[in-house]
């Protein structure tokens, strides 16, 4: 062929530069569009073999990168279809460069949001230009007595086109790296780039150091080097065919997690559209808080980006997983796959799937749903709340460990309880604060469900919305019914003439004038004193902790103290507040009541812990009479 010069079809001298500046922030996609292409020559060669259209050798496909400091290149090279001339320009020269241009012409309102667009797809060839001073093509076509040809631009702006030299069938791109882009000459930087954006494509990628060359690979080396990724990935692979082993194995490789995941999901879907994936459940790392998962996006074993939420539905970020896609479109902005029902409907289609996989172990293995739950029950909560049809496929599903440590669902929880409390599903939200009301609760034959989580919080709020039949009581919130005695009548003389008596000691023991203070008869006789919170009051509170400083009005504590009018010790402190003598001493005795009753319902501050350690060591002189007066303070 004759020396051929030219200039690019297109006019390129002004795309060149706003794409490097937009794309600047992840040019390493460079790598992935050059390494595709070759993926993709390769894939044609083998189809054309595969028709009969071309014989082919026995040699295996494979794709090599070598990178040198010394020349400042990163060569691509393949063993696909190759170019003829003709080609070159025509897909080189016309299309690579136009495709660029239209691209750029679709985006250029965006260029300076350069996350907008999904993939980066459809730049191709052309992104080689944003590290490179100049770009060389060198490729012999498949077809029967092609000539070689090598292609040169410097900048992308004209090129050089002449009769190559190579002797094999396929295609070297060499990228002469600018100054600038120096750091991508490090051999493991590349390593990194191919793992990151090709560790799942189909055919071989081997990197090789050229300025540490070794003498020859002869044919045995070669055949047992190991390409860097791997070209058959789990997930493209029939589930059937697929071992626990082997799923675990690839969890493992892919997330770089030691611990095993709970379980997974295997996608195959065909329609209504091609999708491939796993989803692990992983096993949580703290209780309290969310897992931060990550779902890498593929497209036809072409790693896009971690997260999509516009193709994957946000609650399942917190799920581990990879899903591959050929039919999402992909050089399209973030608020177009927002809008696009297609894309809609594949991610309601996993959410689905989702929802399907946890109602079958649900249904299928509940004992091992039990086991998983404590790791996956923030995930459930907040895809119920996150998305309205989730919700629907798993409200009956969601189960709750209870104090007596079993697992219940609401239902079953709500019919368990019908005659002790209708409607009403007591929680504990700490149990080693609560730990007195748990035992009140289980001396009593009931039973209350644990809600640790903040999540939880929010979440029982979402279902009191979804059913207004259902309300939501921490199991200090209020007296259940089955804990309290008789009834004290409105009209009963003595109980009121009490009521007064020892509301009085205690707001003069409390120092609390505003004290709220009821009489009850609690079945239990041992318990003197009890302090309910208004769940309602509590909750204002809680919020407006959350919100502090975003003007809330801060919540009076709105706390009852219940005294149990069945104890010895209430029943001794009427008798004794109605004595001079005696008078001191209960007020004494009645602010150590109240401080055991707070004791066991909120965390106390060191302040008030010294209190109650100095007065009881007060009580305690006045028992052993060390205090000279020896009051007798108990009468049983
Ligand atoms: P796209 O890959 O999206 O078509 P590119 O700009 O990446 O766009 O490439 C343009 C064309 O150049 C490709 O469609 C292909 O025909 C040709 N091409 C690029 N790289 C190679 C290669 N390594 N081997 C053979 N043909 C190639």
């Amino acid at each position: 062929m004759v020396k051929e010069t030219g200039s690019v079809s297109v006019n390129t001298e002004n795309i060149f530069p706003i794409i490097k500046k937009w794309l600047y922030s992840d040019k390493d996609i460079f790598l992935r569009e050059i390494i595709s292409n070759a993926v993709d020559a390769t894939e044609k060669h083998k189809r054309l073999v595969s028709l009969g259209v071309t014989s082919g050798d026995k040699s295996e496909y494979r794709i090599d990168v070598r990178v040198s400091k010394k020349k400042k290149t990163i060569e691509v090279s393949d063993n696909g279809i190759g170019m003829t001339a003709d080609e070159v320009k025509r897909y080189i020269n016309e299309i690579a460069f136009s495709g660029a241009s239209e691209f750029l012409e679709k985006y250029k309102d965006d260029k300076d949001d350069s996350g907008r667009i999904i993939g980066h797809f459809g730049l191709g060839f052309y992104s080689a230009f944003m590290v490179s001073d100049q770009v060389e093509i060198d490729t012999l076509s498949y077809q029967e007595g092609a000539q070689p040809v090598s292609w040169t631009s410097d900048g992308g702006t004209s090129y050089e086109m002449d009769e190559g030299t190579r002797a094999r069938r396929g295609t070297t791109i060499t990228m002469h790296i600018s100054d600038d882009e120096k750091d991508l000459l490090d051999e493991y930087k590349i390593r990194e780039i191919i793992m990151k954006y090709c560790s799942f494509m189909p055919y071989g990628i081997y990197l090789e150091n050229v300025d540490e060359k070794k003498p020859k690979k002869d044919k045995e080396e070669q055949a047992e080097e190991k390409p860097l990724n791997n070209t058959s990935p789990l997930y493209v692979k029939n589930p059937g065919d697929c071992t626990e082993e082997e799923y675990k194995q690839f969890y493992k490789e892919t997330f770089f997690d030691f611990n095993d995941p709970l379980f997974w999901i295997h996608l195959n879907m065909d329609y209504p559209f091609k999708l491939k994936g796993i989803l692990y459940f992983p096993k949580l790392k703290n209780e309290f808080e969310l897992n931060e998962g990550r779902i890498k996006l593929y497209y036809n074993q072409v790693y896009v980006a971690d997260n999509i939420k516009e193709v994957i539905p946000e609650f399942l970020l917190l799920l581990k997983g990879v899903i591959d896609c050929p039919d999402l479109p992909l050089n399209v902005s973030r608020s177009f796959l927002q809008n696009d029902g297609y894309v809609q409907k594949i991610s309601s289609n996993i959410t689905r799937k989702v929802a399907d996989k946890l109602k079958t172990l649900y249904n299928k293995e509940r004992e091992n749903y039990t086991k998983y739950w404590d790791d996956i029950n923030p995930f459930v909560k907040y895809g119920c709340m996150r998305e309205e049809k989730f919700y629907d496929r798993v409200k009956d599903i969601v189960i709750y460990k209870t104090i007596s440590g079993n697992y219940l669902t609401q239902e079953e929880y709500l019919s368990q309880n019908k005659d002790k409390h209708d409607g009403l599903v007591y929680y504990v939200s700490d149990e080693n604060q609560q730990a007195h009301y748990i035992k009140l609760f289980k001396d009593m034959g009931l039973d209350a469900i644990i809600m640790p989580n903040v999540i939880d919080n929010h979440f029982m709020q979402f279902l009191e919305m979804k059913n207004h039949d259902v309300r939501f009581k921490r199991i200090d919130a209020e007296l259940a019914s089955t804990l309290k005695g008789e009834e004290i009548a409105a009209d009963d003389k003595d109980a009121s003439s009490e009521y007064s008596v020892l509301n009085d000691l205690f707001k003069e023991a409390t120092g609390n004038e505003k004290l709220k203070m009821k009489l009850e008869n609690i079945k239990s006789e041992n318990i003197s004193a009890i302090i309910l919170q208004s769940e309602e009051s509590r909750r204002m509170k809680e919020m407006a902790k959350m919100y502090n400083g975003m003007n809330f009005p801060m919540q009076e504590e709105d706390e009852t103290l219940v005294l149990n009018r069945k104890n010895k010790v209430i029943d001794n402190l009427i008798q004794m507040s109605k004595d001079n003598n005696k008078r001191e001493l209960a007020v004494i005795m009645a602010a150590h009541v109240y401080d055991m009753a707070v004791l066991g319902n909120k965390q106390l501050d060191a302040e008030r812990i010294n209190k109650i350690i100095e007065r009881s060591n007060i009580i305690l002189g006045k028992i052993t009479g060390s205090e000279g007066d020896s009051t007798d303070i108990s009468k049983e």
